[in-house]
């Protein structure tokens, strides 16, 4: 039997001949998910040896991880502004790029006080309107997809994150969501056939293809999104690095008065947002 640094150490090195980025992190996660234990007791656990069982499971982990399989899939969950959210291959897995999102919705609710009115579109697993209704207690939250899959899975993350703060809708973008708001969030699919591929995630087709050139979401959002809006309202955007200058017309075209981008730590401009005043 090997002990439990043999089993890890072993189990990174397959990963890092199949060209994974973070073989020793990724090897060290799913080693600790099938011991049930914490990273940390996992390191304490070196010299301990591994169960037939768990050995087992952990090679099967490993042998998926190197096909090709995220970690947050084989987990079940991945954390997003600080909390855990419940996750399958049927949604797309929060990114920390759209924590920017949360943020710059944050910041615009405070000229709103403890009235402003929240929704979030294409909500995939909830994590951009659950972690703003976690911040904002009181705020009017509301999410919504197409997906009735990835509804089950925002409901779960509701129901265990924060019972009963987000209201939830099936809507093919806000065709069937009820009422006006402050604020309307989204981080619609916006990427290309090729950059889907070159991804290989195995993620849902429909949460991240945008069409030929991944604007198509926008064309249809952003002008409903007006119909929705208070006349004082915000629309927060995510979009690809090179999208935000086509965004900005699309805005533009539409009615939107202010138009400002939002960087990343790395620089790059990750949302746009669209003022109706
Ligand atoms: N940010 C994702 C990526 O580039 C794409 C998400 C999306 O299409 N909304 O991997």
């Amino acid at each position: 039997m090997m002990t439990v640094g043999e089993t890890l150490r072993e189990g990174a090195a397959r990963l890092r001949r199949t060209g994974c980025a973070t073989p020793l992190l990724d090897a060290g996660l799913l080693l600790a998910e099938v011991m049930e234990i914490s990273r940390e007791e996992l390191l304490a656990a070196y010299p301990d040896t591994v169960a037939p069982a768990q050995y087992k499971a952990f090679e099967a982990r490993i042998a998926m991880r190197c096909r090709g399989v995220p970690v947050a899939y084989l987990l079940g969950r991945k954390e997003f502004y600080g909390l855990e959210f419940a996750v399958d291959s049927g949604v797309l897995i929060p990114r920390p790029d759209s924590e920017l999102v949360v943020q710059v919705a944050l910041e615009l609710m405070t000229g709103f006080g403890a009235a402003a009115r929240i929704h979030d579109c294409c909500t995939g697993s909830g994590c951009i309107a659950i972690a703003i209704a976690h911040a904002c207690p009181h705020a009017d939250i509301s999410a919504s997809d197409i997906s009735r899959h990835a509804l089950t899975i925002a409901a779960r993350n509701a129901a265990h994150l924060l019972p009963g703060a987000v209201r939830l809708y099936t809507s093919d973008y806000l065709r069937n969501v009820p009422g006006t708001f402050e604020i309307i969030t989204a981080n619609p699919p916006y990427l290309t056939a090729t950059e889907i591929e070159t991804l290989a995630t195995g993620e849902p087709h429909d949460a991240l293809y945008g069409g030929a050139d991944g604007l198509d979401p926008y064309r249809r959002l952003i002008p409903e999104a007006v119909e929705k809006l208070s006349s004082n309202g915000y629309l927060v955007l995510e979009a690809g690095r090179d999208q935000h200058e086509h965004i900005k017309r699309l805005l533009h075209s539409a009615g939107f008065r202010s138009i400002t981008h939002h960087r990343d730590l790395a620089g790059h401009t990750r949302v746009t947002v669209g003022g109706m005043s």
